[in-house]
């Protein structure tokens, strides 16, 4: 990743040390360092974390003037802004640790054609200006942001459609293709993000025929392969020998998978398997070996590893040595989410490696599914915030003592 703040090119060649927090922490002044301070203490009392969707949602209703306060805490940590010009901060302050921006609209449950369209217009937007922007190197879509998820959900179970409803696909089908091939045409890679699972083989099918298309010469198209799902290891190294026999380039981003309890209690409630694996031991294992793989195929193969998991991150560097991928090498790029994890992003990116974080913006009411779900995931995941105090913890006591 290049640093545009920084001609020097100052590039440290050494192992990632995660444990460097004044790498990690060197873009937060000490106000801003006590705020996420104060801000993961609070999501790590469940109790408030779970008053606080209700509670919020309540307050809005009712019209309290709470916008500002949640724009002041966990709005701030997690987001960049409410525009993409509003984002510019959060971007410079990435670049400066030398860790890209992937600008993420991030306006959710949407069911009308018009917020569609718009949210199509914005992901071209977000291209265009990715174009000639070093700091911006991916860009990335959700595939509920440009079409209706019962829609999908008819066309995953292969149910019969109406005329009215069989148009609507079209357009849809229509967008992925206007956003894939302005990336292409702009030569800014796309990524499309992975949702529940009743909905992703009509994804899948949608992504892989823009792959065809698109990733002839490089990979423009990357498409998410959610780990803790039970048949994503076996699919995903199909698609890579579709691929090779096929000509052309596999994008995947490699996540662990965000929809676990979601998924787990619609397979009850419904009576069917769940497809999630039966614990994280099996879902770390498909992890592994998804990225290995795709390592052994790197020719094939352009990843992306969505993770905050530090072992993970080491691993795959060791990986790399062992298949001499340089750190630079377009096919690798390493991600997390703004706010979270910058001992992994700063530190990778101190090394040398492709780093990108994404930066969710949209207006405060309309990203609240968002940052509901970041609050809940660093409650329930088991050590993350526990994991981001401590790192806080130990910077702010560095400082202290500098
Ligand atoms: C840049 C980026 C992009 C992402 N994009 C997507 C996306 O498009 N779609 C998506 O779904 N998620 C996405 N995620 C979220 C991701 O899937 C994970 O939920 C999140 O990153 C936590 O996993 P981890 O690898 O960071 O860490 P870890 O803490 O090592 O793993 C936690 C994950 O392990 C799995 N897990 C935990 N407990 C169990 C259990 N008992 N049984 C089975 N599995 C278990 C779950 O997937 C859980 O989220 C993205 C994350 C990042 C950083």
């Amino acid at each position: 990743m290049i640093n545009q703040s920084d001609n020097s090119l100052k590039i440290n060649k050494s192992i990632p040390d995660f444990s460097n927090t004044e790498i990690a922490f060197k873009g937060k002044t000490n106000t801003e360092l006590n705020k996420a301070y104060w801000l993961f203490k609070a999501i790590n009392s469940q109790l408030i974390t779970k008053l606080g969707a209700s509670a919020t949602n309540f307050f809005l209703r009712i019209g309290a003037p709470i916008v500002p306060l949640i724009k002041s805490t966990i709005y701030a940590q997690f987001c960049g802004g409410e525009t993409i010009v509003g984002c510019e901060k959060a971007i410079d302050k990435l670049a400066i640790g030398g860790v890209g921006t992937i600008l993420d609209y991030s306006v959710e449950g949407e069911q009308e054609e018009r917020s569609f369209i718009e949210t199509t217009e914005e992901i071209l937007t977000v291209l265009r200006k990715s174009k000639n922007d070093l700091r911006i190197p991916l860009a990335v879509f959700k595939p509920t942001g440009v079409g209706r998820f019962d829609l999908y959900v008819k066309v995953n179970n292969k149910e019969t459609l109406s005329v009215a409803e069989h148009a609507e696909y079209f357009k849809v089908k229509a967008r992925f293709n206007q956003i894939c091939k302005f990336a292409h045409d702009l030569d800014v890679p796309v990524m499309i993000d992975a949702e529940e699972s009743w909905i992703q083989t009509a994804v899948d099918d949608i992504a892989l025929d823009m792959m065809r298309m698109y990733n002839r010469d490089k990979t423009i198209v990357y498409n998410t392969y959610q780990l803790y799902r039970t048949d994503k290891l076996a699919s995903l190294k199909a698609v890579v020998y579709l691929a090779a026999t096929d000509e052309f380039k596999l994008g995947a981003k490699i996540v662990r998978g965000a929809y676990m309890e979601k998924e787990r209690e619609r397979a009850a409630e419904m009576g069917y398997e769940s497809p999630i694996h039966k614990d994280k031991e099996a879902t770390d294992f498909d992890y592994d070996e998804a990225i290995r793989f795709c390592m052994e195929h790197i020719t094939q193969v352009s990843i992306i590893a969505g993770t905050h998991n530090e072992e993970s991150c080491s691993s795959l560097i060791d990986l790399m040595n062992t298949y001499r991928i340089e750190r630079n090498d377009p096919a690798v790029y390493f991600a997390q989410l703004l706010g979270m994890s910058d001992h992994l992003s700063f530190n990778l990116a101190d090394s040398a490696y492709n780093v990108a974080k994404y930066v969710p913006y949209g207006p405060v009411k309309a990203v609240l599914p968002y940052l509901f779900r970041r609050a809940e995931e660093n409650t329930s995941l088991a050590g993350q915030t526990g994991r981001e105090l401590s790192l806080i913890m130990k910077e702010k006591s560095r400082r202290s003592k500098a």
